[in-house]
Parts: C-alpha cells; structure tokens; sequence
C-alpha cells in the first residue's frame, strides 16, 4: 500500500459518512491506473454497491455556450434550498484529445462549490471516452453512497459523449438556444431524440419572444419521434439561468417523470439494462486490454503491419493471422 493511502475501511467509512475529503480521495484512486488503486478501487465499489443507487441521475448536456455551467449552478443552489445535496460529474471527452477541455475550467460553478451539500468533480482524462465513461459511473455510485441524492452528469452536446451520459442516467436534460431560423441544425437528431426535456436557455430581456418561438417549434419537433419506451412525452420549456425563471419548472418535471416511471416499471428496467451494458462494456475494455497489452501482441502485430503495407498479406487474412494466435494463447495459458 503506497504511503499515502488509507485503509480500504478508512475509505469506505469516510464515504459513507459524507467526508468530502475522503470521498475526493476515493474517487482519485477508481482514477488511478495504478494495479494497486485498481484492486482497492474494486474494494472500495463493492463494499459502497449496497447503500449506492439511491438516487435521481440526470445527464445534462447543449452545445459549448449555451450555458450549461451556469444553468447547473442555478439548478444546484435551487436543489440546495430544496433540502437536497448535489453532486456534479462531467464526461469531457476534449480534456482528452487536446490538454485545453472545454468543460474543465475552475471558475466554473463557484458559488455551487463553495456550499456544503454540493460536490463538484471535474472529468477524469487521459483516457478514452469508454473508460472516462466506466469512471463517471464508479464516481456516481460513491457519491450516491455519500448521501447525494440528486446527481448532475454534464457533457458537451457535440459528439459521443451524450450516448454514453444518457446510457448512465435517468433522466436526459438538453440546453439549446433560440435562434434565428435554424433552430434544429446546431444539435444533431440524435440527441434529441434521447431528451426527456430540452430547455431553451437564456429566455431572458430581448430574448423572451423568440425563446417562446423556439419552444414551440421543438414541441412540435419532438412530437415526430416515436413513443419512448419509459412512456414519457418529452417537454420544452424555457428559463433563464441568470434571472433564475423557469429553473423550478425543469425539477417539477424531473419529479414527474420520477413519479410516472417508478409506478410504470421503467425506472428500474432502466437501470437494470444500463448495468448489464455496463457490465458489457467493462468487459469490452478488458478484453482489449488483454489483446493489446500483451507484449507478445504488440510485437506480431508490427510484423504483421509491415507484411500488410507490402500487399504480402491482406488486412482481413492479416487480422485472422493475429487472432488465431491469440486464441492459442489463451488455450496455452488456461490449460497451464
Ligand atoms: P457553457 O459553455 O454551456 O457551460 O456556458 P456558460 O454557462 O459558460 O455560459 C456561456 C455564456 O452565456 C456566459 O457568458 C453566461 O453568462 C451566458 N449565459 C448563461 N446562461 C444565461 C442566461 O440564462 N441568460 C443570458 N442572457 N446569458 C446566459
């Protein structure tokens, strides 16, 4: 155990007492790639699982500038002051792909960060989106665990990363704009159609009436999807996240959909599916990992990257070439 950890107990205890120290702490060793971290992380998750999950988990997510850290803060002081303790987790896929992120800066949220019943974590990097994804989620069921009955996963709404918040949350909340004409071309169908509730931001001095405009136009786009299987019709309203108006609504509406998809079943058929994906995905990454990481991998697949560059071998042929030797390996280690 390196210096500078706890006990796996000292983990535990303190999550479950709602240290906020010690919950930062454990979230930096499920992080961590360290082995050592890894084999405490799996410790620390398998002992919070039973006292985790007791809570709403909704994805937040809109185009750069739409105003999604500053909605979040509006919606996070409201929740405060409703008794709640929130917890916000990001998916930032940018922070990996260039070092700048575009969620990650500090002076986001600050006034949130400075009260006691909420919990501002930053995206982990360094990683693929898959395993940023399976990190957000182990960092939500800490979280969970430390009494955070609301949790807020916000992603940027331009590429992957809203697939896989959506695949790890209850409810999917989509910022948007008013805008003039092109009101569905800044954000793909896709997204749309997985939102429970979109919310035209920044309704607000000269932007009232067309924010009103834009409302209407995306009720009536939405109604052109089909039926989503949770049986909820999604909802357009409007707010102003710095007047603070309509900020009440979007909970209001949370809570409706609680209430209609704990008494329908799909709440928890949700959940249910979402942990098999999980489990699927985990396995995904380790199997991966297997393959790739194994040094005996690495070096035939260099040979084989020459031998398919100078046509002496096809791709598909160069690929069944790799994977048979795989398959014989793992034969040889299994039957050791
Ligand atoms: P993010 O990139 O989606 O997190 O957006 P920010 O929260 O950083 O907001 C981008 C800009 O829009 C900032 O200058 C905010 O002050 C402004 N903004 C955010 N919400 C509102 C709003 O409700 N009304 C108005 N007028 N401006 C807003």
């Amino acid at each position: 155990r390196p210096k500078n950890r706890l006990t796996s107990k000292a983990y535990i205890d303190g999550i479950l007492e709602g240290d906020r120290v010690i919950l930062s702490r454990a979230i930096t060793i499920i992080e961590s790639n360290l082995e050592s971290d890894k084999a405490l992380a799996k410790e620390i998750i398998q002992a919070i699982l039973p006292v985790s999950g007791n809570s709403i988990r909704i994805g937040i997510t809109g185009v750069p500038g739409v105003g999604k850290s500053t909605f979040i803060e509006a919606f996070g002081k409201y929740l405060i002051t409703k008794g709640h303790k929130v917890a916000i987790l990001s998916i930032d896929p940018s922070s990996q792909r260039s070092k700048g992120s575009i969620l990650g800066d500090k002076t986001r949220m600050e006034e949130l960060s400075n009260l006691e019943n909420a919990y501002i974590r930053p995206s982990s990097s360094g990683e693929t989106l898959g395993g940023v994804a399976n990190k957000t989620a182990e960092t939500m069921l800490l979280c969970e665990a430390s009494g955070y009955d609301v949790i807020l996963i916000e992603t940027v709404g331009v590429g992957q990363s809203e697939t896989a918040v959506h695949g790890m949350t209850d409810f999917f909340l989509l910022l948007m704009l008013s805008g003039a004409g092109d009101e569905l071309q800044g954000i793909k169908k896709g997204i749309m159609e997985m939102a429970d509730m979109v919310v035209i931001n920044k309704a607000d001095g000269d932007n009232i009436r067309n924010s009103e405009l834009a409302r209407l136009q995306y009720q009536n786009a939405l109604h052109i999807f089909p039926q989503s299987e949770s049986g909820w019709t999604p909802v357009v309203t409007k707010a102003s996240s710095i007047k603070n108006t309509g900020i009440d609504t979007v909970w209001d509406e949370v809570l409706k959909y609680k209430k209609l998809v704990l008494e329908n079943g799909y709440f928890e058929k949700n959940r249910n599916k979402q942990n098999i994906r999980w489990m699927y995905n985990n396995i995904n990454d380790a199997l991966k990992q297997l393959f790739y990481g194994s040094a005996n991998i690495k070096q035939k697949l260099l040979d084989l990257e020459n031998s398919v560059v100078s046509s002496e071998i096809s791709p598909v042929k160069a690929a069944q070439t790799i994977m048979e030797s795989f398959k014989k390996h793992l034969t040889n280690t299994t039957s050791k």
